[in-house]
């Protein structure tokens, strides 16, 4: 008796690569997600405090940040935040909303010269009920997109670990942002 499985109409092999995504499992199950709305419990108002690896800061500006997402969407995906704990956009002064233009345009410059991304999402959920993970903190998502992704960047080996990925892919646009 063998103990190979036999799966019986799966079929034949097909050419397509499978973009496996465990990290997002930790999204979904809600983990690292702050128990409060206060800035004590939130990632945007802790990720300033850490080095630029640790937390994947990609650029820091004077009122705002840019971030690579932990659980991103297509690699490259990146969060321009402001440094204060605001949850709504209309709740930026002039010159933090200027800064989070600045910093999107910026970062869809670097991450365009870097992975050639062929278009972008960029919008900000506003409240739980629009999509927004972390709510009580404003966000920006800046999310390449390419013909037919989601493929990796063809820069960065298909074969490494996330947390390198993530790491990689941080220096990659810090350098090419500086
Ligand atoms: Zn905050």
């Amino acid at each position: 008796m063998s103990d190979e499985i036999v799966q019986p109409g799966v079929g034949d092999p097909d050419d397509l690569e499978r973009l496996w995504t465990p990290h997002r499992m930790a999204y979904i199950r809600g983990e690292n997600k702050p128990a409060d709305g206060t800035s004590g419990e939130c990632p945007f108002c802790r990720i300033p405090a850490l080095g630029d690896e640790e937390g994947l800061v990609v650029h820091r500006g004077e009122l705002t940040y840019a971030v690579l997402n932990l659980y991103p969407y297509a690699p490259g995906h990146l969060m321009v935040c402001p440094y204060r704990h605001i949850a709504d956009y209309t709740e930026t002064t002039d010159a933090e909303a200027a800064e989070m233009a600045d910093l999107t345009r910026a970062a869809m410059r670097v991450v365009r010269s870097v992975s050639g991304a062929d278009g972008f999402n960029i919008g900000m959920n506003q409240g739980p009920i629009a999509g927004a993970g972390i709510a009580a903190h404003l966000h920006q998502h800046v999310v390449p997109r390419w013909l037919g992704d989601q493929n990796f960047m063809p820069i960065i080996g298909r074969t490494k670990t996330l947390p390198e990925l993530l790491v990689d892919t941080r220096s990659l646009l810090a350098d090419a942002w500086a």
